[in-house]
């Protein structure tokens, strides 16, 4: 069978707990909604290097050793050479996903080389990477369609580039860019069987004696009939934090049928990371999940859970930000926003209300700390804030 990519989401949206939805009334998405997206997608390019920071242009993740925070050695390693840092925790990583029909990944092997999803030094000269638009904006499309093929290769046969992403090699990375912490964030799609991201890489970490440095997150699907009882165990199993991903996981984060697990999520003292907002790269038939406005329900009804919003909105950004600044429950996750808007929402929302997160292995680590050491220069009390106070205060660390 030849799987382009219309079969091959036909393929996974029967796998999963619910068909995928045929369409979307228009409260959930209007033309406006699909229309700001593309504005954002249009203008970023533009606006780009005209902001507080200049042009932010690279070749590849080693061209970074071009600031004066990083350096390569004779290995040709990126190095961060910044002495004062604080003991940098990341809120927002990931392992290699196998899924599915995939043959289970070696999690605890070291590689030559990490190849990223958007493997910028995968070639010579590495490719244009902009700390000044969204992070995803720096995919060639011929890059994108590399991404999509991976993650078929996830579900069915195994990725090559999802072996890259061990244990071994995270940690070797957060060691030559100087992160201490990294929350490991799986995610519960909901498919018959081959799901169980959470366990093989609680089991990885575990047998890698890691747990130290890569803390666990938990991930359930708001339709698991055993969703509560699963969070539960976890929790007690010392996961931090529940991932929740509205698009990946097709549910809407302001239906009644996640109030079970925002109830149990508070009841444990367990905080909620979302990814937060369209990435603009996901399949069209699920951006309606990420609008921004159906998050604010869970908000506003369940004061008492605290909930991050990884991507900071990703491009929504705009509509982000002032649900940041209504709900004191509400953190965004800095990964994948520009300069720009990083500096932008250090004064609109606060350095207090941001954490620091890379979303490993879509990035090399050393990408979202350029960008944070780049708005913080100067500003030691806001770095320690991101890079690590925040998600003490939140994960309480
Ligand atoms: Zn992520």
């Amino acid at each position: 069978m030849k799987l382009d990519r219309r079969s091959f989401l036909k393929l996974v949206g029967s796998a999963s707990i619910v068909a995928l939805p045929g369409c979307h009334d228009s409260a959930r998405y209007s033309e406006a909604d699909a229309a700001a997206l593309e504005r954002h997608w249009r203008e970023e390019h533009a606006r780009s290097g005209t902001g507080p920071y200049g042009v932010q242009r690279f070749r590849g993740y080693r061209g970074l050793a071009e600031l004066p925070y990083f350096e390569l050695d004779p290995a040709g390693t990126l190095r961060c050479t910044v002495d004062d840092l604080p003991e940098i925790v990341d809120i927002h990583a990931h392992l290699g996903m196998s899924l599915f029909l995939a043959p289970e990944l070696d999690l605890e092997v070291r590689t030559p080389r990490v190849r990223h999803y958007l493997d910028c030094d995968g070639t010579t000269p590495g490719c244009a990477f902009d700390l000044d638009v969204y992070a995803n904006a720096n995919f060639s499309d011929a890059g994108l369609r590399a991404l999509r093929w991976s993650v078929v290769a996830q579900l069915l046969w195994g990725s090559r580039v999802a072996a890259t992403h061990t244990v071994p090699n995270l940690l070797a990375e957060m060691d030559a860019v100087r992160i201490a912490q990294a929350v490991i964030l799986p995610i519960a799609f909901g498919l018959p069987f081959g799901d169980e991201l959470y366990e093989r890489w609680r089991g990885a970490i575990t047998r890698a004696g890691a747990r130290g440095r890569l803390l666990m997150g938990a991930s359930v699907h708001p339709r698991d009939p055993l969703a509560v009882e699963k969070l539960t165990r976890y929790a007690a199993e010392g996961a931090l934090i529940l991932k929740l991903h509205p698009a990946g996981q097709r549910f809407f984060p302001d239906s009644p049928e996640v109030a079970p697990v925002y109830e149990t999520c508070e009841a444990l003292g367990l905080p909620v990371i979302f990814h937060g907002g369209r990435a603009g790269i996901e399949p069209e038939y699920s951006q309606p999940f990420n609008l921004i406005r159906h998050y604010e329900g869970a908000f506003r009804d369940f004061p008492g859970v605290q909930f991050v919003l990884a991507h900071a909105g990703a491009r929504d950004v705009a509509g982000a930000i002032p649900l940041a600044q209504r709900y004191p429950n509400v953190w965004l996750g800095v990964h994948g926003q520009g300069v720009t808007v990083l500096s932008q929402l250090i004064d609109e929302v606060g350095a207090q209300r941001l954490l620091f997160g890379t979303d490993w292995p879509f990035y090399h680590l050393a990408a979202t700390l350029a960008k944070v050491l780049l708005v913080t220069d100067g500003r030691p009390e806001l770095r320690n804030d991101i890079l690590r106070a925040n998600a003490e205060r939140l994960l309480a660390i």
